[in-house]
């Protein structure tokens, strides 16, 4: 299996005019925007139009033990890629950088807690480790009580309580927003932990991290359908996740070199969040908890509605051909189109989500509607 697919790093994604983007009028000034001081609310101004954002919740820099490029360089590379916001997520250390100069890329600062180990409770299995991950999306630095610099959370030997732990670090301590990371990982999280997380107020699962599903053994496509089916246990157990798609990236211009010496390189651009919100912070964030986003790996959405009686997608007439699916719990199929545009209306099934299928590999995870 190839470590990286082309279809998603570098080139255009598809050779078609881009999809619907957010509008020019919804672009502000270009001037840089930092995660420390969020431009204040101007109340005279009119309303932003709400328009579809392309963000990227999770990426190394060289303030990670791991990375070792800039975080001004990162930022640029997402601010190239055509991204709208980025979070810089370096282990176990809250990053605040700049936007580059002249961009209007946002930036907002973040953490991934981290605690690798070899011992915590239930085990693991033969082969594998105890490494719990859970990013902190739009932290407030000026409450970072390391000031920046790296920090050691608390270790927990439960996995429930290392995942508690780090979610109230998230979102109590930080005051952001709580991703669990690649639960697949090292099988560090199953359905009924995830699930009992969600009791306890987290919303947002990495169901696709192309750092780790590039690089899984089985193939990619074997791990994205066990990403899915530990979703659909998720969400059959009555945890209301939605579902998150990054790239994890950790490497940037040393990657060419990376692979010359055998390395594996996790690069930027693969897979990433599609918002429906303004172009501020508040926005964003408030359509991340409502569920109005999708993850994907290349298809464009350009209308939604996620609701159970009616759940209608369409995405830009011009692309390539996509297959539309909804789907139930354990991940049955419950009707497919070929086509642009489709329609589903929920029956029995406690909820219903939508996946897109583009020819190229490239995917697209809508999120649930609820009965
Ligand atoms: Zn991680
Ligand atoms: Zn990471």
């Amino acid at each position: 299996m190839v470590a990286c697919s082309p279809v998603h790093h570098g080139a255009p994604r598809t050779s078609t005019p881009p999809p619907q983007r957010a509008q020019p009028a919804t672009r502000l000034s270009s001037a840089p925007v930092t995660a420390r001081a969020p431009a204040p609310v101007d109340t005279q101004a009119p309303a932003r139009p709400i328009g579809w954002l392309k963000g990227q919740t999770h990426v190394h820099t060289s303030r990670s033990y791991d990375a070792s490029t800039p975080p001004e360089d990162v930022v640029r590379f997402y601010a190239e890629h055509d991204y709208d916001f980025v979070v810089i997520t370096d282990h176990n250390r809250v990053t605040a950088v700049s936007a580059p100069a002249g961009s209007d890329l946002l930036v907002f600062a973040g953490a991934e807690l981290t605690q690798n180990s070899s011992v915590c409770k239930p085990g693991p299995a033969k082969g594998f480790r105890c490494l719990f991950h859970t990013s902190a999306v739009f932290a407030d630095a000026a409450r970072d009580p390391a000031g920046g610099e790296r920090f050691t959370p608390s270790y927990q030997v439960g996995r429930f309580d290392a995942y508690r732990t780090q979610f109230e670090y998230a979102t109590r301590t930080l005051g952001g927003l709580a991703i669990l990371n690649h639960p697949q990982f090292h099988f560090a999280a199953n359905a009924r932990l995830i699930a009992r997380l969600a009791q306890r107020g987290l919303r947002h699962v990495e169901l696709f991290n192309a750092a780790l599903s590039s690089q899984n053994p089985n193939g990619k496509a074997n791990a994205e359908r066990s990403a899915e089916r530990l979703w659909d246990a998720v969400l059959s157990a009555g945890g209301r996740v939605f579902a998150v798609a990054a790239d994890d990236a950790h490497h940037f211009a040393d990657a060419v070199d990376r692979r010359r010496n055998g390395k594996s390189a996790y690069v930027g651009d693969r897979a990433w969040i599609e918002v429906r919100a303004r172009r501020d912070a508040d926005s964003i964030r408030a359509a991340l908890n409502a569920g109005d986003f999708y993850a994907t790996t290349g298809p464009k959405v350009t209308d939604l509605k996620r609701a159970f009686d009616e759940y209608r997608v369409a995405i830009d007439a011009n692309s390539q051909p996509v297959r539309i699916q909804f789907v139930g719990p354990g991940g049955k199929v419950l009707s497919e189109t070929n086509g642009v545009t489709a329609t589903h209306s929920g029956g029995d099934e406690p909820y219903i989500r939508a996946r897109i299928l583009a020819q190229d590999g490239g995917r697209a995870w809508l999120q649930p509607a609820w009965r």
